[in-house]
């Protein structure tokens, strides 16, 4: 049976996600026929009838489309949901399993990918790269005045979330030279063994880092983790790095304490205002990303050309094991807890 995968808002990652979606050989065996929409799917925007990309029964979507209930009832040819991201927030499952449509998203795609990103954003501070280059091609002048920086090796990095990310930070940091200290909920007591690190509370990996870096989930139990009342732990010149989620840092926390130099300085992919902010709404959040010692990245920590690859080839298994009858990386639990 023929199938039609349409996918929304592929153009992000350019021509060659189009091309290696219409040229994968398995999606060809499998009978999938590739259509594209440079948009997002949402109740407004459902590909128009009698159009290419109208009448799918394959949706491959992004966080950036808001698959619900309307969305799902607008579709009668829909059967299944690839969603290229792993959170899955975005898609009404409810509703979607209400039909009997089954959604597949991709599990893991990136973890060396945003370690590595974290580590850009801790060497761009502790050396001051935006500064040096700014000096350079803004300033037109080339010295080093101010623009002596620290060493990371014989440094305490404080890595806050042990999974995948935070154990190819740790691996990193090891690399650097640096001490290592993690807290997290559940401890894997033989990687920090094998890799020679100790699990702290909280409050002691505040007070011990020179670098905090997150990679926890955002949960209700991780909101505002560094807040208000933890944040005068930290010690005095740390760096806070956050490439995990925006509201896991208390926006005020970390303004008043890069204000009163509490932080040195404060490297963040993910902010708390970050959906309004792709909106196109940049006041939200303006007190932190004007700050001087700030250097604030688009969610982008995941965006290399390697992870989107890995991202497309599960997002082609997906399609592949819907269509053979035996859906793969299905997505079951409500996303209450994790976004
Ligand atoms: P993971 O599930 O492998 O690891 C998360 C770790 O956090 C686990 O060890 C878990 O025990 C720990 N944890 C859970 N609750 C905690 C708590 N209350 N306090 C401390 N630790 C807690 O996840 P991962 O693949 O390493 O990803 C981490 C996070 O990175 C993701 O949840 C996501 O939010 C973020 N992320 C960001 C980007 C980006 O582009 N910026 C890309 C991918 C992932």
């Amino acid at each position: 049976m023929a199938h039609k995968a349409t996918f929304f808002n592929c153009e992000r990652w350019g021509d060659e996600a189009k091309s290696y979606l219409e040229g994968s050989a398995k999606l060809k065996v499998a009978d999938v026929t590739v259509e594209f929409v440079d948009d997002i799917l949402s109740k407004d925007k459902i590909p128009a009838p009698g159009s290419a990309a109208a009448n799918f029964d394959i949706a491959g979507v992004f966080m950036d489309s808001p698959v619900d209930a309307a969305v799902i009832a607008a579709l009668p040819e829909l059967k299944f949901i690839a969603t290229l991201s792993t959170g899955f927030d975005h898609i009404d499952l409810s509703a979607a399993a209400a039909r009997g449509i089954p959604v597949s998203s991709v599990p893991a795609y990136g973890e060396n990918t945003v370690a590595e990103f974290a580590f850009a954003l801790i060497l761009a501070l502790s050396r001051k790269i935006i500064k040096a280059n700014a000096r350079v091609r803004v300033e037109g002048k080339f010295t080093t005045d101010g623009l002596c920086g620290f060493d990371l090796a014989g440094k305490t990095i404080g890595v806050i979330g042990t999974g995948r990310i935070g154990k190819h930070a740790i691996r990193m940091a090891k690399g650097f030279g640096m001490n290592i200290v993690a807290y997290d909920v559940y401890h894997d007591d033989a990687f920090a063994k094998e890799i020679g690190f100790t699990y702290l509370s909280l409050e002691d990996l505040l007070k011990q880092s020179d670098i905090i870096t997150i990679h926890a989930p955002y949960l209700p139990s991780t909101h505002h983790l560094i807040n208000m009342d933890n944040v005068r732990l930290i010690k005095r010149g740390a760096i806070l790095i956050n490439t995990a989620r925006g509201a896991i840092v208390e926006t005020k926390a970390v303004v008043e304490a890069l204000k009163d130099g509490t932080l040195a300085g404060a490297g963040l992919d993910v902010l708390e205002e970050e959906v309004a902010m792709k909106a196109g709404d940049m006041s939200l959040d303006a007190n932190l990303i004007q700050l001087p010692n700030v250097i604030v990245t688009p969610h982008d920590a995941f965006n290399t050309h390697e992870a989107f690859i890995r991202i497309l080839d599960t997002t082609i298994d997906n399609i592949v094991a819907f269509v053979n009858g035996a859906p793969t990386n299905v997505v079951k639990a409500p996303a209450a807890e994790a976004k």
